[in-house]
C-alpha cells in the first residue's frame, strides 16, 4: 500500500473524527498507518505486535476501540473467514480481491480476477444499490487435500 493512500485514509479518519466529535489523538493515526502498512488481512494479535516493534505500546483495548473506529468510517472492512478467526482488512485492498477459504485449515488465499468483479459490478439488482462487495469462495487447499489423498492411500494399502 503506498503512502499516497494513507494519506488519503488519514483525511478520511479526520473528516470522520470531526463529524462525530470524538478526539483526533496520536494513537488513532498511528494505528491507522500501520494498518496501512499490511499487503493483506491481520487480526489484532498482528496488529499489536507490529505496533510494538515500532515501538508504540497501546492496549488491546485502544485496538479494539479504533478499529470500531476505523470500521464505522468505512476505512477497513472485518471478515470472519471461520468461526475462529475473525480478521480486518483495509476496504480499498478488499475491494481488490476474492478469497479462497479453506475449510480444513482456515488457510486463506486470494485471487484477483477481473471478469468476476465485472459480472458482479454489471448485476441488475432492483431496488438496491451495491456500494461493496468481497466474495468468499469455501473449498479445500491443495495441502489438505494431498494430506487426505495420501491417507487415503495409506487406508487402502492396509486393508
Ligand atoms: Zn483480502
Ligand atoms: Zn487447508
Amino acid at each position: 500500500m503506498d503512502n499516497k493512500y494513507c494519506a488519503e485514509a488519514k483525511l478520511v479518519l479526520t473528516e470522520y473524527l470531526t463529524q462525530q466529535k470524538l478526539r483526533k489523538t496520536d494513537e488513532r493515526y498511528a494505528i491507522l498507518e500501520q494498518i496501512c502498512l499490511f499487503p493483506s488481512h491481520f487480526d489484532i494479535c498482528m496488529l499489536h505486535e507490529s505496533l510494538d516493534k515500532m515501538n508504540y505500546h497501546v492496549s488491546k483495548a485502544t485496538l479494539y476501540n479504533t478499529l470500531e473506529i476505523l470500521l464505522a468510517a468505512d476505512l477497513i472492512v472485518k471478515h470472519q473467514f471461520t468461526a475462529k478467526s475473525i480478521q480486518y482488512e483495509l476496504k480499498a485492498l478488499a475491494e481488490t480481491h476474492s478469497h479462497l477459504i479453506c475449510s480444513i485449515c482456515g488457510t486463506v488465499r486470494e485471487i484477483r480476477d477481473m471478469s468476476l468483479k465485472k459480472d458482479i459490478k454489471n448485476l441488475k439488482i432492483s431496488r438496491f444499490t451495491p456500494m461493496f462487495h468481497t466474495l468468499y469462495i469455501y473449498g479445500i487447499c491443495s495441502k489438505c487435500k494431498y494430506r487426505i489423498q495420501k491417507n487415503n492411500n495409506k487406508n487402502n494399502t492396509k486393508q
